[in-house]
């Protein structure tokens, strides 16, 4: 089997994780992988399912020990990671490993296995209904969201990098959009 990535980046509130976990009850043979990250969990997040939680020190050690395929600090004192044990666990259970990581992360993973790899961008409709999105989803406070609205409209520029942008306007058909683009890059 010729493992592959794929990779999604969007800034935080255009609808990643929701057209994630539509790819990953699709059928088709990609398993999600588990981020480490430092950040503590949201209700219902559990440890080894959604992130490995560890503590700062832990993370640091592991950046030490060169254990990370890439890491970012996505915000100030919250670091995230692709361990390089992830790609090998899913590799070796025969599936395409899929990414929900940072805008940056996702460029650099890009960079580091360019043939075995695509990227996809998600792009919201507009700043403002991103902003929307993200108080209707009611896991930020205020000032949370201000910071990834800021931060989403300096990621927005990042989006021609990517191999693909997928806007997410109507949810479903983002969602066809996504399952169709992936099909077909599995099978090539
Ligand atoms: P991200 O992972 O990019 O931060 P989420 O997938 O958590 O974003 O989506 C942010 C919020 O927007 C969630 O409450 C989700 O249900 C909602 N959402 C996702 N896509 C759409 C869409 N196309 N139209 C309206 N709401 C959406
Ligand atoms: P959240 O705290 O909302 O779960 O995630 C915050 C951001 O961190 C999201 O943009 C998510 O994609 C990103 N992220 C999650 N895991 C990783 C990772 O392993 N590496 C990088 N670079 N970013 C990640």
């Amino acid at each position: 089997m010729n493992g592959k990535l794929i990779i999604f980046s969007a800034p935080s509130g255009a609808g990643k994780t929701t057209i994630v976990k539509h790819l990953l009850q699709s059928g088709l043979p990609l398993e999600f992988s588990i981020s480490a990250c430092s950040r503590k969990p949201r209700t219902g997040e559990i440890n080894g399912r959604d992130y490995y939680f560890l503590s700062e020190e832990e993370f640091r050690q592991k950046i030490q020990n060169n254990e990370f395929i890439e890491w970012e600090e996505v915000y100030a004192g919250n670091y995230y990671g692709t361990l390089r044990s992830e790609i090998e666990r899913i590799w070796a259970k025969g599936k395409h490993v899929l990414f929900d990581i940072d805008v940056k992360g996702g460029v650099n993973l890009k960079k580091l296995f360019p043939d075995k790899t695509l990227s996809i961008f998600v792009e919201p409709p507009s700043v403002e209904e991103l902003e929307r999105r993200l108080i209707g989803r009611s896991t930020d406070d205020a000032e949370t969201i201000r910071k990834r609205v800021d931060k989403a409209v300096y990621e927005l520029g990042f989006a021609d990098q990517f191999d693909v942008v997928i806007v997410n306007d109507i949810l479903t058909e983002a969602q066809e959009k996504a399952i169709k683009i992936v099909s077909d890059f599995i099978v090539q």
